[in-house]
């Protein structure tokens, strides 16, 4: 039995400064320690019942993130914003880092997104709605930006 693969992981809390860290491209997508990060992360997103989680918020320094929006599980590997709708609006935003808060925050609402799956195979995502709304504050976290940076004032 690999207990390596069931661990719920600890979620760092604003001010970690780790939160602040801008993560790394993932290269090997051979490495076990990828799939067992990811497994892991899928693991402590629902245990918290969250509905994305970042890898610096368990304290890696790897380019992933994870949503779950509708029942449909997105677990992305160096993904990156490529296209932003022009609209925008505005939703109060959680964050496992800062348990039990919410923000007004104010982002497109539709967004093209380029990234890999856990194979490194090629993947793009026209996400809108909530999970365009994850999805950006996800990849915030692995550039080291918090909800806090974007709330509105
Ligand atoms: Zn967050």
């Amino acid at each position: 039995m690999d207990l390596a693969n069931n661990i719920s992981l600890k979620i760092l809390k604003y001010p970690d400064d780790f939160l602040r860290q801008k993560s790394q491209a993932v290269r090997d997508f051979k490495d076990q320690r990828l799939s067992d990060l990811v497994s892991n992360m899928i693991k402590t997103m629902e245990k918290e019942k969250g509905v994305g989680l970042a890898a610096p918020q368990i304290g890696s320094d790897l380019r992933i993130c994870l949503a779950r929006v509708d029942n449909t599980l997105f677990a992305l590997i160096n993904p990156e914003i490529k296209a932003y709708s022009r609209k925008k609006e505005i939703f109060e935003e959680g964050c496992l880092s800062f348990p039990g808060k919410f923000f007004p925050v104010e982002r497109p609402v539709k967004v093209k997104i380029k990234a890999q799956d856990i194979n490194g195979k090629k993947i793009r995502i026209k996400a809108d709605g909530l999970l365009a709304r994850v999805l950006q504050h996800e990849i915030d976290h692995l550039d080291g930006i918090l909800v806090i940076d974007r709330a509105m004032k």
